[in-house]
């Protein structure tokens, strides 16, 4: 059948890339460029129970692209069903609030965005026009992170900071994980029927974390802000601080604002508290023979996600689902237990036996009997988002 989506997510040193058929359900391959801009750059393609790593002569955005397009050359059956591409975006502004078949306006608009994601949103603009160019032809559409907390209310999304820095640059809260967090609403919907879907509240816990409390589908309130640096702990990202820090760290140690910031970005969270790593596992495994650095990480994570789990929830009128997502969400029986246990003062209790017993990978309800709220582990799936979405813009 006709319906395969080459889904790509291109960062400025990574391009990860899937190809979805039948409405995104199956994927028939999968890989990622790796280490881009670099002379040691590779691509590895997924396929049938197979992994195949090609090295990249020059390492460019554009090389990745082409080594996709001579593996469909390839496998001709998947290049014929091919009708669409569809490209994961970080930041969309206050321009997207929806996923967009991208025209010239659309890059443009992606790229006006790039000084509040100067990481990603060039390398995105960069991945669309390559792709643009060796699968001339095919339709693109953009999907953007921010677009799902577009349905915020000025008093979540603004800061307590003179009005003209919103009116005159745009500064406000925008939130990320969007994508995700469509996704779980969607499913949570489908899996809970006949449950009250009013307060929803999820923690998408990755590498980068944030919280989000959706009422019926539409977020209303969320942890991330102008930028992925705002809210929860998170493996290198300091999340939410005072303020004032960035000036004591600067002076301190001599440095720019901006170093200081890069600080906050990517020597702090769990990595820069346990001085192990910023990887859940790994402090994982030291935790369990007996590191108390590691262990003191993990419970900060766990105390500042239920501090912003509690915090999001004021936007609801009542908490009827808790889901955990994302790599620690839904494989760190550890970390949801220590959050939940952070949370009895919200009624919000799960089932150690259920909680510790969830299976990697699927989809698991791990409520006490006495927990107001019904919880959840639910993985989520932002590229069958992009594929649906793609799918569904391509046929208007
Ligand atoms: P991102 O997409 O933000 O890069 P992921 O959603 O892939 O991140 O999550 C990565 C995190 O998930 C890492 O901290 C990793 O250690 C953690 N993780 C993955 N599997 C497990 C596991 N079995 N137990 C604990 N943590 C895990």
């Amino acid at each position: 059948m006709k319906d395969s989506i080459l889904v790509i997510n291109c960062g400025s040193s990574s391009l990860k890339f899937a190809i979805l058929a039948n409405a995104g359900k199956t994927t028939l391959v999968e890989g990622i460029a790796d280490r881009l801009g670099s002379s040691e750059s590779s691509i590895t393609f997924k396929y049938d129970g197979q992994k195949n790593v090609i090295a990249l002569n020059d390492g460019s955005h554009k090389n990745a692209v082409s080594q996709i397009k001579l593996w469909l050359e390839n496998h001709t059956s998947i290049q014929a069903s091919l009708v669409g591409i569809g490209h994961r975006v970080v930041h969309g502004g206050e321009a997207f609030t929806k996923s967009v078949l991208i025209n010239q306006d659309v890059i443009n608009g992606i790229t006006d965005c790039a000084k509040f994601a100067p990481l990603h949103n060039p390398a995105h603009a960069k991945g669309i026009e390559v792709a643009f160019e060796l699968f001339e032809g095919l339709p693109q559409v953009a999907v953007f992170d921010t677009a799902f907390h577009q349905t915020l209310e000025p008093e979540q999304y603004l800061y307590p900071i003179p009005m003209s820095f919103y009116r005159d640059h745009h500064f406000r809260k925008y939130g990320f994980h969007g994508t995700s967090y469509r996704y779980i609403s969607q499913r949570l919907a489908q899996i809970s029927i006949g449950s009250d879907q009013q307060g929803v509240l999820v923690a998408h816990l990755g590498n980068g974390a944030s919280t989000c409390a959706i009422s019926h589908g539409k977020s209303t309130d969320t942890s991330m802000g102008i930028t992925p640096l705002e809210g929860l702990m998170m493996g290198t990202r300091s999340g939410s601080i005072d303020p004032s820090l960035i000036s004591f760290i600067s002076q301190a140690e001599n440095i720019t604002a901006d170093e200081a910031l890069d600080i906050l970005s990517k020597k702090s969270g769990l990595l820069g508290v346990s001085e192990i790593s910023n990887d859940c596992r790994t402090l994982e495994e030291a935790m369990m023979s007996g590191d108390q650095r590691a262990k003191l990480a993990l419970d900060m994570f766990a105390s500042r996600t239920a501090k912003h789990l509690a915090s999001v929830a004021t936007s609801l009128e009542s908490i009827d689902h808790l889901v955990f997502t994302g790599g620690i969400g839904e494989n760190s029986s550890y970390l949801r237990q220590a959050i939940c246990n952070n949370l009895t003062a919200l009624n919000i209790n799960i089932d150690s036996t259920l909680n510790e017993n969830a299976p990697r990978g699927a989809e698991q309800n791990i409520t006490a009997t006495n927990s107001k709220t019904t919880v959840w582990v639910i993985p989520t799936n932002e590229e069958l988002m992009i594929a649906l979405d793609t799918i569904s813009l391509i046929q208007h």
